[in-house]
């Protein structure tokens, strides 16, 4: 099972792909994950990628895609993977399509969580991440126990530069202009799932489980 998962940001995507590798038993690939640990480790693609994402805007597909590529031939993939955050552009979408066939492989569904944007200034203006193992919280809708320390390692929690209210708009201006275009591009070859993000948590896991429920083992 190869899997994507599409949206904008702040529609809770990154939540319900953990959820649902956890499920599957299968890896979940966050693209932002691995570009944030690449500027804390201060890496090549790091420190070009860091720009970028402080600014709001799309690392560019030329670096993403040569990350992604090497991600997925780890060992870990054979089985499948649920990817969060890529593709997000159409090129990039045209980029994995192409490692995949080159491997006689196909991306099976992308599921397409979406919320309008009021809902996600206010869910990513709320959201707080823990500086030390990136659990995600939000002031309103998933306090943490403590307030301002992660419930997993007790460090304290943080707002991410990139959900400030300029940037949060900004993300939704690239999401609009250079990923809402991929819903059509899998829409057109019938692999697209909507899925309304504006619902409870429990409730979005349900209807994607759904989906899913030939592969999910019970
Ligand atoms: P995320 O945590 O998925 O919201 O990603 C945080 C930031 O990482 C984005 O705002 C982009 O700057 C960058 N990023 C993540 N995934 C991609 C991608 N597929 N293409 C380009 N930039 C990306």
């Amino acid at each position: 099972m190869r899997a994507a998962f599409l949206g904008p940001p702040g529609v809770g995507k990154g939540t319900q792909a953990v959820r649902l590798g956890d499920k599957l038993g299968l890896v979940h690939i966050c693209t932002g994950d691995i570009l944030r640990q690449a500027v804390a480790e201060k890496t090549e693609v790091g420190l070009e990628a860091k720009r970028y994402m402080d600014a709001g805007d799309l690392v560019p597909d030329e670096v993403v895609v040569r990350v992604m590529e090497e991600r997925l031939e780890r060992a870990d993939c054979t089985r499948g993977y649920i990817l969060d955050g890529f593709p997000r552009t159409v090129a990039q979408g045209q980029a994995l399509d192409k490692v995949l066939h080159e491997h006689g492989q196909a991306l099976d569904k992308v599921i397409f969580v979406n919320a309008p944007d009021d809902v996600l200034v206010k869910r990513l203006s709320g959201r707080r991440t823990c500086s030390e193992c990136g659990a995600v919280f939000h002031v309103d809708t998933l306090p943490p126990k403590v307030d301002g320390i992660c419930d997993n390692c007790q460090k304290p929690l943080v707002l991410r530069d990139d959900d400030r209210a300029e940037t949060v708009r900004e993300r939704l201006r690239v999401y609009h202009n250079m990923t809402a275009p991929l819903i059509d591009y899998y829409r057109d070859q019938g692999l697209l799932i909507d899925i309304p993000g504006e619902r409870d948590i429990d409730e979005v896991q349900s209807m994607i489980e759904e989906q899913f429920s030939g592969t999910i083992a019970t």
